[in-house]
């Protein structure tokens, strides 16, 4: 029985279990459950909170999990990493206000910038020689210039309405993102067995979707 941990409820969890159920693995699901068991696969899923999932593979709470590029960068666990996915595809974007002057990055010398990904904007930050006061906060960024405690944000865009409708402009891409499927490194011979199988699966699916 190998142990995967997907997103119990947000932007991943719809395509995780499609992705699963096109695997032709059949389980019941329940809302309320927290566990289920495939019914034709050694498969036991957990449903989680996304920012949790990393950790609780590079642990082997669970064996392998569905995630974002952007939460695993920022976790700082990339080596975990086995299986594009292709889908929840989104960017990590600095945005400004929509009437303030901007060039480039450079412009953010010694500003303010409110973020989720104080990880992945600082890497982005100092490759580039800017200097800049980083404040993690942890949800809700997009409207911390207007209420005066950013400059600038960071933040996950795939549309971009939500910027605008808080009145700011995406300047930069700091990373692009998608799901991805990550493993433990040390894995059974058995467990091993079994996710090869589940990622020669999911390739077909890829294949077929394309
Ligand atoms: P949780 O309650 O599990 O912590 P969350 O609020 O942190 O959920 P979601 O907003 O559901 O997370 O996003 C989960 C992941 O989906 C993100 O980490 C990112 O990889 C991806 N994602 C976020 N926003 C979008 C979007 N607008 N379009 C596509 N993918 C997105
Ligand atoms: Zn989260």
């Amino acid at each position: 029985m190998i142990r995967l941990a997907i997103q119990k409820s947000g932007r991943l969890s719809e395509d995780s279990l499609s992705l699963i159920r096109e695997c032709g693995i059949g389980f019941l699901s329940s809302t309320f459950k927290l566990k289920t068991e495939a019914t034709n696969f050694p498969l036991e899923i957990l449903f989680l909170r996304d920012d949790d999932i990393p950790g609780y593979v590079q642990d082997g709470v669970a064996d392998l999990g569905i995630v974002g590029q952007n939460v695993l960068v920022e976790a700082g666990l990339m080596p975990l990493e086995v299986e594009p996915l292709g889908f929840s595809k989104c960017r990590l974007s600095l945005a400004v206000p929509r009437g303030q002057a901007y060039d480039s990055v450079n412009d953010l010398q010694g500003k303010n910038i409110a973020t989720s990904y104080p990880q992945l904007l600082g890497s982005y930050l100092a490759e580039r020689g800017v200097q800049a006061h980083l404040h993690t906060i942890s949800g809700s960024v997009e409207i911390a210039p207007s209420i005066g405690l950013a400059d600038a944000i960071c933040d996950i865009v795939s549309s971009g309405s939500t910027l605008l409708g808080n009145g700011l402009r995406e300047v930069e891409t700091v990373f692009r993102s998608e799901a991805v499927l990550i493993a433990n490194q040390n894995l059974s011979a058995e467990k091993q067995e079994l996710l090869d199988q589940l990622r020669f699966r999911m390739q077909a699916v890829r294949r077929a979707r394309r």
